[in-house]
């Protein structure tokens, strides 16, 4: 249910199998452990921990979480004796957000009743902060456009990126910020790295990272225009439905299948981010008896 790459020496990332090839990744020191993000499901966080705690036998001392939502960080809790390190963002959204979205969750799936909501101990906000685990040193640093709480952590002494969501196969916005994606993969593209550990979908090798940040940010301005353009009608949704995920460069296939889905909300969010609220449809307002 959780795939285990070998990222770099010492460098391992899991990928689930079971929710949107999220991702997450760890560290291993001579003595402890860093754990960053903690996949959807309890049983995927406890394989990670069982992997690390039983075959490396080392214990998890710190986890990372890489922004606040629920397939990175509500894993916190199976790590009791761990200092959970975040964005001081991250830390408010769990706090405000979370325990109601966790609260709705445990309804429909029964996995959650395990779970607690556990606030990061300790936050930044800006600047890197650095942590050294062995002979690597972890260098966390906001990159937001995600969402605005996002950090990435890089080992400097292996260039790998753990990016969090602002790196995906397809960028998603709509808890976020469309320039400051922008602006955080122009900044990704320019630190020299080996491997880009993206939040979601597969591994980015060095030679495909200046690829996928183009590809990213060319889809980026392909929603921008698409919405600028619907914003001039006067049902911008008439338009806006037929702009799917491939008139913007990008395949229905990537993250599972939901490429398609989540470029919908992506047009949504980013035209009432940017317009306010659209009339929903030109039928939508005939069938209201507006006219
Ligand atoms: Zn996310």
């Amino acid at each position: 249910m959780v795939q285990r790459e070998r990222v770099a020496e010492n460098v391992y990332s899991f990928q689930s199998e079971v929710y949107a090839q999220v991702t997450a990744g760890a560290v291993i020191g001579p003595s402890w452990a860093v754990v960053i993000d903690t996949l959807a499901l309890p049983e995927e966080t406890l394989s990670i921990r069982d992997f690390i705690e039983q075959e490396l036998q080392v214990p998890v001392r710190y986890v990372i979480d890489t922004h606040y939502h629920a397939d990175h960080s509500w894993g916190n809790c199976f790590f009791p004796g761990a200092t959970v390190i975040a964005h001081r963002l991250c830390r408010e959204w769990l706090d405000m957000r979370s325990r109601a979205a966790l609260e709705e969750a445990r309804h429909h799936t029964l996995e959650y009743r395990s779970v607690k909501i556990v606030l990061p101990h300790l936050t930044f906000d800006r600047g890197n902060m650095s942590l050294r685990v062995g002979k690597k040193t972890l260098s966390m640093m906001p990159l937001p456009g995600h969402s605005g709480d996002n950090i990435g952590v890089m080992v400097e002494e292996d260039r790998v990126l753990f990016a969090g969501d602002v790196f995906m196969p397809l960028p998603y916005i709509v808890d976020g910020d469309i320039e400051d994606m922008i602006a955080s993969l122009k900044l990704i593209s320019k630190l020299g790295l080996e491997n880009v550990v993206q939040g979601h979908g597969d591994i980015v090798l060095r030679g495909e990272v200046e690829g996928a940040v183009k590809d990213n940010l060319n889809y980026l301005s392909a929603i921008r225009k698409a919405v600028r353009k619907a914003s001039r009608r006067k049902y911008p949704w008439d338009l806006l439905e037929e702009v799917d995920v491939e008139s913007c460069g990008k395949s229905r296939v990537l993250i599972g299948g939901l490429a398609e889905d989540l470029h919908r909300q992506n047009l949504r969010a980013l035209f009432e981010q940017l317009y306010g609220k659209p009339p929903a449809s030109s039928e939508d307002e005939y069938g209201n008896g507006h006219r």
